[in-house]
């Protein structure tokens, strides 16, 4: 938690060492750097992959850091594997033995003292979620609303967990986070709120947990992906990242 802000972002080459199936739309892949050797990572940063497309073409995908182990200079990367996309393709199919290209560690999030914690998010969040709540210690209590497809995207997290399952339905909408929010009791005192996921689906949710009665400058919301189109192309940073108080993505 205490770890300071790296704001520069080194390139790195590292070997693709394990991969696991963390869930069956989950892999777990462990790669290695000498670079990331004595690299302290805060909850939820992320590294920016370098990969290429199905024509070749380079563009860059962020994955989570969801464990680090700075004496070896490993990290696990759980990537979901939601379709064929560049960066689940690389997830689906990468092997041990591999390289990879990475920039990083990423990532603004700061874990802020508060009474309780309110941590909401889908799938691609997961990592993030499990790594934030981890890093939660005192007596603050954490609530997570986390949506995934079904029960079989479901991982441990530590807090106070309320799985939204979409069965079929569209991933990347506001609408049954908001709907398991406002049947959600929430304790009293000073909330601080992470909303992790599909950008407009977060923009719109900020405005339900403000409702809820958590201040504006409380909630982080970090656009993770935009339903309908691949994130950005080589060369640009991904989605949006909103600090505490930001308005628009
Ligand atoms: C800071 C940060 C941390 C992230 N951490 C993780 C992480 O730990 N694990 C993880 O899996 N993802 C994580 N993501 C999200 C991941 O970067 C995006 O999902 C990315 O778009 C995946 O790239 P792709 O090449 O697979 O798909 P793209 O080429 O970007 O998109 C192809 C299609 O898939 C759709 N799509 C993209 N992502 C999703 C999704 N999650 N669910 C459903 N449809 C989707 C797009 O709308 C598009 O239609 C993170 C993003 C950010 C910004």
């Amino acid at each position: 938690m205490s770890a300071p802000i790296v704001r520069r972002s080194p390139e790195h080459t590292a070997d693709v060492v394990a991969t696991f199936a963390v869930t069956p739309r989950m892999r777990r892949i462990t790669v290695r750097a000498d670079s990331m050797r004595g690299v302290e990572i805060r909850p939820a940063q992320d590294v920016e992959l370098l990969l290429r497309d199905a024509s070749g073409r380079r563009v860059k995908r962020r994955y989570t850091i969801r464990a680090a182990r700075p004496d070896t200079g490993e990290l696990d990367l759980d990537v979901l594997l939601h379709g064929g996309g560049p960066g689940a393709a690389w997830g689906a199919g990468v092997r041990p033995g591999e390289q990879v290209q990475f920039q990083g560690p990423r990532g603004k999030l700061q874990v802020r003292p508060a009474d309780w914690h309110l941590l909401i998010g889908d799938e691609s969040a997961l990592p993030a979620i499990a790594s934030i709540s981890e890093a939660l210690t005192g007596r603050a209590p954490a609530l997570a609303l986390i949506e995934v497809e079904d029960e079989g995207d479901e991982l441990a997290v530590r807090g106070h967990v309320s799985w939204v399952h979409r069965r079929g339905a569209e991933p990347g909408t506001a609408e049954l986070l908001c709907a398991a929010l406002a049947d959600r009791a929430l304790p009293d005192g000073a909330g601080q709120a992470y909303l992790l996921g599909e950008t407009r689906a977060m923009v719109a949710l900020r405005a339900v947990v403000e409702d809820r009665g958590i201040a504006h400058d409380a909630v982080f919301v970090k656009g993770y992906w935009n339903r309908g189109r691949p994130d950005r192309l080589a060369g640009r940073s991904g989605s949006p990242e909103l600090s505490p108080g930001s308005r628009r993505p």
